[in-house]
């Protein structure tokens, strides 16, 4: 029997697999390569980049992970707010001062205007709700975050905007992967505060691409992880727990005394058949959106004007955001070198929309869009990949506060851990991962003290 079985080698399972590797462990994942929503590749000194892309920093489990398995982050150099809207392109000054720097009708930047202030407003006291208090726990922190303005969307919050004051806003929200009438309102603050307070969110670059982290750890459990291995089912038993999966299209079983399972929540529902019943309708009830991405090699050999920015909102294109990866690298050169990477992303409807054409299709759509914003980039593109994610990212709607305490209680053998369970993305990933990790040490140090005593072994579903 194994110490622990790993479900999902996406980064939530690969940190608890980490801090598990001094155990007997298996990790089981289904695709052909380990990383999930973190999918980056080498291009000399650059990096494609199709999934998450900035990290958490200061005194965060992701700092933690990093400094533990020796992979380097760097702060991302350059602004994460720049703007591309009706024609003109903003990489520098204020965010406040964007409405009145596009050109767009006078009723549109009044509209701005007056719904700017009103996030500006809920911003600050967002910034209070996230700050954790003297005497509390991680989980009475992130309850509170999902609590704040979670009654209502936040288009019901902004309220009805002129078309461009509204296009102004998406590109922001939506990159929570739902619209802005699905998503909760103070989720939607949220993401403004994420982005205009540059430092206090997730900002740091992996060096070397994201895959660095997620490849690192894989080899270092090494033949402990099982690629293309699928899991049907977890049923619990008194003292233990059985995974029945697929590797290369033949059934196994393994059983382990416990299970982390660091699967989206729709698998985790329908895999963990015997999970209590709330925990599973709370599963149920976890909705994720769409994102479509794109990475592009370009070889322009000149400074381009765009060198200093990492993230370009983009309202009414085919993607909301362009991402210059290569910014990290520009940034701290002395000489321009040859190329860049950039991506491109489409959450919520945008998605949905591309998700109906093939690929090919899709590059042209976003060729003919990054020329526009990035003017004659397009010309200079030499690689172009387009990456579906058909369950891009968990989004917090009116009312998913309610689930948080049902899908975090621990009971049985199976721990759960993913992003779906707080609101930052690869930090909560890694956070859960390493606690599911954690509670599993628990678990195997009460079991060989009850043998070493001769009592019988802890039922943990009664
Ligand atoms: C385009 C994009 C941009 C993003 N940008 C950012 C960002 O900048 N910053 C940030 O923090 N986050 C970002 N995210 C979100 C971030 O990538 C995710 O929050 C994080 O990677 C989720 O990790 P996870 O381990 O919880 O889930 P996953 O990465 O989904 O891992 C789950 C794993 O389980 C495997 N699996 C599924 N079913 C089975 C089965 N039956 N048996 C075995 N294995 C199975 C999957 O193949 C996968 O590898 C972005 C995501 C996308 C798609």
């Amino acid at each position: 029997m194994k110490d622990v079985v790993i479900v999902g080698g996406g980064i939530a399972g690969l940190a608890a697999g980490w801090r598990l590797r001094h155990r007997d462990t298996l990790l089981l994942e289904s695709e052909g390569r380990v990383g999930g929503r973190i999918r980056s590749e080498r291009r000399g000194p650059y990096w494609l980049n199709w999934g998450g892309h900035v990290y958490a920093g200061g005194n965060s489990a992701t700092s933690w992970l990093l400094n533990n398995t020796g992979v380097d982050s760097i702060a991302v150099p350059g602004s994460l707010a720049g703007l591309s809207m009706n024609g003109k392109l903003l990489l520098k000054g204020r965010v406040e001062s964007y409405p009145f720097r596009i050109p767009m009708p006078m009723s549109a930047r009044v509209g701005m205007v007056r719904a700017g202030a009103k996030v500006a407003l809920s911003v600050a006291r967002y910034a209070r709700i996230v700050q954790r208090r003297r005497g509390e726990t991680e989980a009475q922190r992130q309850q509170r975050v999902y609590d704040f303005m979670n009654d209502r969307s936040f288009k019901d919050f902004i309220g009805d905007l002129p078309e461009d004051a509204e296009a102004l806003f998406k590109p922001t929200v939506t990159r929570s992967a739902a619209d802005i009438d699905q998503l909760s309102a103070g989720a939607g603050v949220g993401y403004f505060s994420l982005v205009w307070n540059i430092g206090a969110g997730l900002s740091e670059s992996i060096l070397g691409g994201p895959s660095t982290l997620t490849e690192s750890i894989a080899a270092a459990l090494s033949d402990r992880v099982r690629l293309n291995a699928t899991v049907d089912e977890i049923v619990q038993k008194k003292d233990s727990a059985v995974v029945r999966y697929r590797e290369d299209g033949v059934e196994k079983e393994a059983e382990a005394r416990c299970v982390v399972l660091a699967t989206p929540a729709t698998v985790s529902h329908r895999v963990a058949v015997d999970l209590d019943r709330d925990v599973r309708e709370a599963l149920s009830k976890i909705v994720y959106g769409p994102y479509v991405s794109a990475a592009f090699l370009t070889n322009e050999t000149e400074r381009q004007v765009w060198d200093d920015a990492y993230g370009i909102a983009t309202p009414k294109r085919s993607f909301n955001v362009v991402l210059n990866m290569s910014n990290v690298v520009h940034g701290y050169e002395r000489e321009r070198r040859p190329g860049s990477s950039i991506m491109t992303f489409s959450p919520g409807s945008l998605a949905r929309e591309l998700l109906e054409h093939d690929d090919d299709k899709i590059r042209r759509i976003y060729l003919d869009d990054l020329d526009q914003v990035l003017p004659g980039s397009a010309e200079n593109v030499v690689e172009a990949e387009i990456q579906r994610w058909p369950t891009g990212a968990p989004y917090c709607f009116p009312g998913r506060g309610g689930l948080q305490q049902t899908l975090t209680r621990r009971t049985g053998r199976v721990l759960l851990a993913g992003d779906y369970l707080g609101t930052l993305y690869t930090e909560t990933a890694i956070q859960t991962g390493l606690s599911a990790a954690q509670e599993a040490q628990s678990l195997l140090a009460t079991d060989r003290q009850t043998a070493r005593h001769g009592l019988a072994p802890v039922d943990l579903a009664s």
